[in-house]
């Protein structure tokens, strides 16, 4: 069996579109596959950061990203209860943007997607990769077209594929199983009370002052709002499966989003406000629980990136430009190496560096992203921070530069070619 393409891709999540992207500009020939059609929805806050909008234009959609984002986000906010303490959101002072922006993921993932095909990547769409098997250097990957497939190249049958491929980069997020199996399969973890659940819901008609980003801390949970592309309010948070679980009984008939929503406004009074007037654009959407950490992955099986390699709270809104930074660090990597040359040992050792790389790069921050939630969802430790906040609010502007907010991205290794399209 001949080789289909120097590298595959599961999922076009933002990891796996900018690992695509990076690397058919570097001459590879790469096939991506994401089990969705596009465009959908998806359940994240949607804030870009100052350095991610820098990496969009890498990648070559920060134009179109731009164009249509909301506005920049130059006030942070903290609202906890009745109160609600706001200041500057800290500039990203090395780059071309001081301030992030926010974009539905409907239009951000399909950007993602649309600039991956024009660089020449197979895109098969919708459909999932079952099965990943092989060795370093030579997989074979069955694939199961969900739908009349959408490919750059030609109509494919309703029919599994099979395609071999020398290297697989597993981008498939936090919420499906790897297909590689089983040696990163994650063993299921009983069920908490702590665990989380994610949910967002879009609003039209909300009055959250322009360039605003309130964090929003309550018992059991956290979250955040913004202003996202044609003047939708996008909701998104957190909250542990056993708070949840009491308030809903509470509730007859009341899904989980409605649950969610109702005990947004009974803790965060302040929300109230801000949705007065507002009414929800389609349903609530939710996933969890959440497994923030660090995956270790197999070395002799895919290379993870984005949250399929690490996933951290998403209460400091940073897990979309992690994902890019990790598919350039990956690319850049993977760049110095001619494709189908890989030997076991060159491919291990790839994966060590990357990996170790990552971990420099951002495992601080994960923890502070750890830390921060806990300080949002237990009102013991949230009450004292309100009162210090309410006395001096450029601690909040300290703590949002300390979470990465004002942060370049993190250098690629080794360089990469890539287009640059600025401003
Ligand atoms: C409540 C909440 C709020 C958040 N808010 C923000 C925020 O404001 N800003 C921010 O930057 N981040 C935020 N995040 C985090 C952000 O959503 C993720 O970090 C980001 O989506 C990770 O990108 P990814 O490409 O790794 O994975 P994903 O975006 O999850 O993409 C993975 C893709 O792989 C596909 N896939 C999976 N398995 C297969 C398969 N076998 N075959 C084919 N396709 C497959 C999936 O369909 C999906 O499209 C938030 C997260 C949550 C839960």
């Amino acid at each position: 069996m001949t080789r289909d393409a120097d590298a595959l891709i599961i999922g076009a999540g933002p990891a796996g579109a900018a690992t695509a992207i990076l690397l058919a500009q570097a001459g590879w020939q790469v096939i991506l596959v994401e089990q969705h059609a596009y465009p959908r929805q998806k359940v994240c806050g949607e804030c870009l950061t100052a350095g991610g909008l820098a990496l969009l234009d890498e990648l070559g959609v920060g134009a179109q990203v731009r164009e249509r984002a909301g506005p920049e986000l130059q006030h942070v906010g903290w609202t906890h209860g009745a109160t609600t303490v706001t200041t500057d959101m800290p500039p990203c002072m090395d780059g071309p943007y001081r301030y992030g922006r926010a974009l539905g993921r409907d239009h951000l993932d399909a950007m993602l997607a649309d600039r991956a095909a024009a660089t020449g990547v197979v895109r098969i769409q919708p459909a999932k990769v079952r099965t990943v098997r092989g060795l370093p250097g030579d997989f074979i990957c069955e694939i199961d077209p969900l739908d009349a497939v959408h490919t750059t190249q030609r109509a494919v049958a309703r029919i599994p594929m099979l395609r071999r491929v020398p290297v697989v980069i597993d981008a498939h997020g936090s919420w499906e199983g790897s297909p590689w199996q089983p040696s990163v399969t994650v063993p299921r973890s009983p069920r908490r009370g702590s665990d989380l659940f994610g949910f967002k819901a879009s609003f039209e008609g909300a009055r959250l002052p322009e360039g605003l980003l309130p964090v929003l801390a309550f018992r059991g949970g956290y979250g955040g709002m913004v202003m996202s592309d044609g003047g939708r309010l996008t909701l998104a948070g957190c909250i542990r499966r056993d708070i949840l679980g009491r308030w809903r009984s509470r509730m007859s008939a009341a899904s989980a989003g409605v649950a969610f929503e109702r005990y947004l406004h009974h803790t965060c009074r302040e929300l109230s406000g801000m949705l007065d007037g507002a009414h929800r654009i389609g349903p609530w959407l939710s996933v969890g629980p959440l497994r923030p950490g660090v995956r270790t992955p197999d070395p002799d099986g895919p290379f993870l990136v984005g949250n399929s390699a690490a996933e951290t709270h998403p209460l400091i809104g940073e897990g979309i430009s992690m994902a890019l930074q990790s598919a350039r660090l990956l690319a850049g990597r993977l760049h110095g190496q001619r494709p189908g040359s890989f030997d076991a040992e060159a491919y291990r050792l790839i994966h060590r560096e990357v990996n170790a790389h990552w971990r420099d790069a951002f495992a601080r921050r994960m923890h502070l992203a750890a830390l921060y939630s806990q300080i949002a969802m237990h009102p013991a430790l949230a009450l004292p921070l309100t009162t210090v906040l309410r006395c001096w609010p450029p601690l909040l502007t300290r703590a949002a530069r300390f979470a990465g907010k004002a942060r370049p991205p993190i250098d690629r290794s080794p360089s990469i070619e890539v287009s640059h399209e600025h401003a």
